[in-house]
């Protein structure tokens, strides 16, 4: 006897992310899992009383999309604040503070995220725009925040050069004033950690909205690339009441003055393995970024040569670390924006593999966004991943003159270099690194199919569909070592699936993101579905 299926989907474009069965028509579902991927009538044996049919139109299904690199939690609760990422100009940063400000007339700070670079550089800026209450806005990159001479008082850092810690830089003027330009955490936080923070049940409330917000863009499982243990249970809380649409994996931040038993905390999180919310990583920053002269670079910055850049952790440092780290078990992961991080990433893993001898620990590098081609082959010789997001990649040398001048025209030849690593063997995964970019997979596809090379001897780094989806669903679940469970549509696996509005493979790529997911299921449950 053949059980029915709770739900077939037919008539679709299936693509399966599975070498060996890559297209099919239909795909059938009992509770959590794929019972069949086939054609349309042999998915009719699976029909019963019971089963919901939902007819996929001729367009493209795939597995759930695993976005590998997002902040989940800070990037919810940044969902409470002022959207700054349309602002192109002054008059439009005034137009969405002034109304913001109005909206939350009882809160005394007026927040915001993700604004470009170049448009404040100084708090007298911010003060025209709002000056009697505390402004604070954030870079869209997390790297950098401006905050208004209100703020700065508050935070004892106008006139005061007081202790804020090692990661970050209150930008002075020529008198020693603070100019409203703060670089990197430690100045960031001097004045965020002022701002109250929401209670526990609007907390809740923002995460299960950026959760929403998720599945409605196809997403089903995310890598949150920063967090500990209290932020594990937030989710874990989720989870166990039911309201958790949404896999969670989470490393454990280890901050440059973290000491050895600190990293006991990483090792209590991995034993954290519940169906949605788990631990078992450890995350560690190498570098900054290229816009505010902090990613570690190997050559001059090509706009400023005096600009001296040194890496969060030496290699010493990091190996130490890292070995202790491997040696628990865990799976690493490194911010690297800079090639020198990059580099100096690939040596800690190489002395780490000395010491500890090589195990199938699938160790990551997160962006890269310069590699030096020599250390291109390094990737697989090491078996470390390649964690990318295409979208933090400027479009075209128009869309991005900040990062273009930082590094300059040599250095573009390895910029983003998806195709390069990929030729040299890489496993690449992809994802938006939320908020630092939006999390809508079609935008981050849009940029691995349609950049274009900043200078014409640039080698074409673009990538196909196919390698893009795979590297967001099948690839990533290799990733997070879910390669026999999820991110491919298999007899067996979880069914954590997404339906577009469009055939994809039929769109011309400078259309793709226009396409969008109309319905999303997550262990057999539908999560999200476009009301028609
Ligand atoms: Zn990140």
């Amino acid at each position: 006897m053949i059980q029915p299926a709770d739900f077939i989907i037919n008539n679709a474009k299936v693509f399966t992310s599975e070498e060996s069965n890559p297209r099919a028509e239909a795909v059938a579902i009992k509770g959590k899992r794929i019972i069949f991927v086939g054609d349309n009538n042999s998915a009719e044996i699976f029909r019963g009383d019971k089963t919901r049919v939902i007819d996929g139109q001729g367009r493209t299904l795939t597995a759930g999309f695993i976005d590998t690199h997002v902040h989940l939690l800070s990037g919810a609760m940044w969902m409470g604040h002022a959207e700054l990422r349309e602002v192109r100009t002054r008059e439009d940063l005034r137009r969405i503070l002034l109304s913001f400000a109005n909206e939350n007339k009882t809160d005394d700070w007026v927040a915001g995220r993700g604004i470009r670079y170049g448009i404040v550089s100084t708090r007298q800026e911010l003060d025209e725009i709002i000056a009697d209450r505390p402004v604070y806005i954030g870079a869209f990159d997390g790297h950098t925040a401006w905050a208004n001479t209100k703020a700065l008082e508050m935070a004892g850092i106008l006139k005061e050069k007081k202790d804020i810690g090692a990661n970050g830089i209150v930008v002075r003027d020529k008198k020693g004033l603070a100019t409203g330009e703060l670089r990197e955490g430690d100045a960031m936080d001097a004045v965020f950690d002022l701002i109250p923070r929401p209670n526990e049940n609007r907390k809740r409330e923002l995460l299960m909205l950026a959760v929403k917000e998720f599945n409605k863009a196809g997403i089903t499982s995310v890598h949150n690339m920063n967090g500990d243990m209290q932020e594990l249970m937030v989710y874990a809380a989720a989870e166990d009441a039911g309201e958790m649409n949404l896999r969670v994996y989470v490393p454990f931040h280890v901050l440059p003055e973290a000491k050895e038993e600190d990293l006991q905390e990483a090792a209590e999180m991995a034993k954290v393995q519940m169906d949605y919310v788990r631990g078992g990583a450890a995350k560690f920053f190498m570098d900054g970024v290229w816009e505010s002269y902090t990613a570690f670079n190997i050559h001059p910055y090509a706009d400023d040569p005096n600009a001296k850049v040194e890496p969060i952790f030496s290699l010493e440092h990091f190996t130490r670390m890292a070995t202790l780290c491997d040696k628990m078990g865990l799976q690493i992961a490194v911010h690297c924006c800079g090639d020198g991080a990059v580099r100096q990433t690939l040596d800690g893993y190489e002395a780490m593999q000395k010491m500890n001898g090589v195990r199938d620990s699938r160790h990551r590098i997160e962006h890269i966004e310069v590699c030096q081609p020599e250390d291109m082959p390094r990737f697989k010789e090491l078996g470390v991943i390649a964690s990318m997001q295409t979208s933090h990649a400027p479009l075209s040398l128009e869309d991005d003159l900040v990062w273009t001048s930082r590094t300059g025209e040599e250095r573009w030849h390895y910029a983003f270099p998806w195709r390069s690593l990929k030729n040299a063997g890489a496993t690449l995964s992809f994802g938006s690194d939320w908020t630092v970019a939006p999390f809508d997979p079609m935008f981050n596809i849009h940029v691995g199919l349609n950049r274009v090379k900043y200078s014409p001897a640039d080698p074409d780094q673009r990538l196909t569909l196919e390698e893009l989806i795979i590297g967001y669903t099948r690839d990533a679940a290799y990733v997070e070592f879910k390669e026999n469970e999820k991110g491919q549509i298999k007899e067996g696996y979880l069914a954590d699936l997404v339906l577009f509005s469009h055939d994809l493979f039929e769109m011309k790529p400078e259309d793709i993101k226009s396409a969008k997911a109309v319905m999303t299921m997550m262990d057999g449950k539908v999560v999200f579905e476009e009301q028609v």
